[in-house]
């Protein structure tokens, strides 16, 4: 038996709604302990998040430039 690592499961659904001027994001990397953190939903503006390693909880705030920022609650 021969494990392929690059072989993954990657089970998306595909949920592609093309038009949108702000690119998703669907995953964050957490201020507090830089770790990771992929997300089921693209993070909205006004979300809240928490981090799965250190569990800190922050605000999604998405600017006008598209890009993500999070502030500690
Ligand atoms: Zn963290």
């Amino acid at each position: 038996m021969a494990f392929d690592p690059h072989e993954m499961d990657d089970d998306d659904p595909g949920s592609k709604d093309g038009a949108g001027p702000q690119r998703k994001y669907t995953e964050f990397d957490c201020p507090e302990c830089n770790a990771n953190n992929p997300v089921d939903d693209p993070i909205a503006d006004g979300a809240e998040l928490r981090c799965n390693y250190c569990g800190e909880e922050f605000r999604a705030h998405l600017t006008d430039e598209g890009r993500l920022k999070l502030r500690l609650l």
